[in-house]
């Protein structure tokens, strides 16, 4: 999935993302980065990465947001930590992925019917809701989203989960939602602040 190298201009950048990369945890050392590109080639999925997690780290201390945001590199990270763990720097690339995937929930830029943003969004969503995630309606929502054609290919195998209890549509919640969301709307409201900054 490799882009093809593009000319990046001086103008293009955006200096108030690249200081909040920096802000956010494990960014502050992003500077000592030294572009060695131990951590693409440590990195299991590097190879379906549109920019391998090196030339990620690059463009965001560098606040080429645009770039950064709608790139399918942050959905594909798996949190596997082996970039971290091989930095020389001790660079913590996947904290700033995480950083980077609420930021782009956050402002609605993401790559439109890739399934991992909006599951991360639907499950964020289903919380706030109910304050538990309902599987069966979390996976209908994703494919309605996503993909009708699979959707309908997987309604055999719904039945069958259905019919055999393994799957229900009754949605499951907590007690007390209200105080859920007040954490949670105190805890947006703090993100889009620093955000802002
Ligand atoms: S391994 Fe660390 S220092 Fe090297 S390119 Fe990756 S983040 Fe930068
Ligand atoms: S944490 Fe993400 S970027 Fe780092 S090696 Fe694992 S998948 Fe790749």
């Amino acid at each position: 999935m490799a882009l093809e190298q593009t000319i990046k201009y001086e103008a293009e950048r955006d200096r108030d993302f690249a200081r909040w990369v920096m802000d956010q945890s494990g960014g502050d050392n992003l500077r000592h980065c030294i572009q060695c590109g131990i951590c693409s080639a440590t990195c299991p999925l590097s190879l379906y990465m549109d920019y391998t997690p090196r030339r990620l780290i690059n463009l965001a201390r560098e606040g080429f947001k645009q770039e950064v945001l709608s790139s399918f590199t942050i959905w594909l990270c798996a949190s596997c930590y082996a970039c971290r763990v091989e930095c020389p720097k001790k660079i913590q690339v996947t904290d700033i992925m995480y950083a980077l995937k609420r930021r782009a929930i956050q402002d609605g830029v993401y790559p439109r019917r890739f399934p991992i943003p909006v599951l991360a969004r639907e499950f964020g969503r289903m919380i706030f809701l109910f304050g538990r995630v309902s599987e069966t309606l979390l996976v209908i929502d994703l494919f309605l989203r996503t993909s009708w054609f699979k959707f309908l290919s997987m309604t055999g195998l719904g039945m069958d989960l259905l019919r055999t209890g393994r799957m229900s549509f009754l949605p499951e919640r907590i007690q007390r939602r209200a105080e859920l969301r007040q954490v949670l709307d105190a805890l947006d409201a703090e993100e889009k602040k620093e955000a802002s900054r």
